[in-house]
């Protein structure tokens, strides 16, 4: 399929989800896959908030990219913070670098600084959009366009679930979409400072995240889940409004 072909489905899907899931948003981590959905957003003046997760721990790079892409498109964007006690709490009882010691105090992390916030965020909407594509780890390989969120329970859409690595640049180029530049050294996954760090060419995408955990462990808590999360693995002709 060819990227206008693409870019029309999801730019129909957006549409579609604004439609019919209104209040619905946009989480996004200001990797690319987020910043192309982004721009399809602007593009459409679709009525679709955006948000963020603003861990504490975020490369200065993001924190960047965030206000160039506030800049640039005009937008507001809802950056949601840990619980203030909630960490303080974990950092006097653990240090400041727990994660590296354990999965366990790893996802206790995550879980404080992004799933409480992310339930916060999630409260008043009816619907979730992310930039999860199959291609980009293991533990994505069935992602689907639109899910049922395991946490949440909200309608979840992934509307570039099958997009390749190539596609997403291609629209990043055709488009002069702003982008994070740790992308161009190495970082193809984007997350928390300490927990990421470049790939080597023919790694997985994502296996610069949390790198000295097995890969089946990789997700932080906020793409848990349930068995039948998939919906009925719509096709765009099902989701066109
Ligand atoms: S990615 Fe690392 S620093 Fe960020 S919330 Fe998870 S464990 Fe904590």
């Amino acid at each position: 399929m060819d990227l206008d072909r693409r870019t029309a489905d999801a730019a129909t899907l957006l549409l579609r989800i604004a439609s019919h899931h209104a209040p619905a948003a946009l989480a996004s981590s200001f990797g690319a896959e987020d910043m192309v959905l982004l721009d399809v957003i602007a593009r459409h003046a679709l009525p679709i908030s955006v948000f963020t997760l603003d861990t504490g721990r975020l490369p200065g790079e993001t924190y960047a990219l965030i206000d160039r892409t506030r800049e640039h498109y005009g937008l507001t964007i809802d950056v949601y913070a840990p619980d203030t006690r909630a960490l303080e709490a974990y950092v006097r009882a653990n240090g400041v670098n727990a994660f590296y010691d354990s999965v366990d105090l790893r996802q206790r992390c995550c879980a404080i600084r992004k799933t409480e916030p992310l339930r916060r965020a999630l409260a008043d909407k009816r619907a979730w959009i992310t930039g999860m594509r199959r291609a980009q780890s293991v533990t994505r390989r069935d992602v689907a366009l639109e899910e049922t969120d395991g946490e949440s329970g909200l309608p979840k859409f992934n509307p570039l679930a099958d997009w390749s690595d190539g596609e997403v640049w291609d629209y990043i180029r055709l488009h002069h979409v702003p982008y994070n530049p740790l992308h161009d050294r190495g970082y193809t996954s984007i997350g928390c400072a300490p927990c990421t760090r470049a790939i080597a060419p023919g790694e997985d995408v994502r296996a610069g995240r949390w790198w000295w955990e097995q890969p089946e462990h990789k997700e932080c808590g906020l793409h848990r889940r349930p068995p039948d999360a998939v919906r009925a693995a719509p096709t765009l002709d099902a989701v066109t409004p």
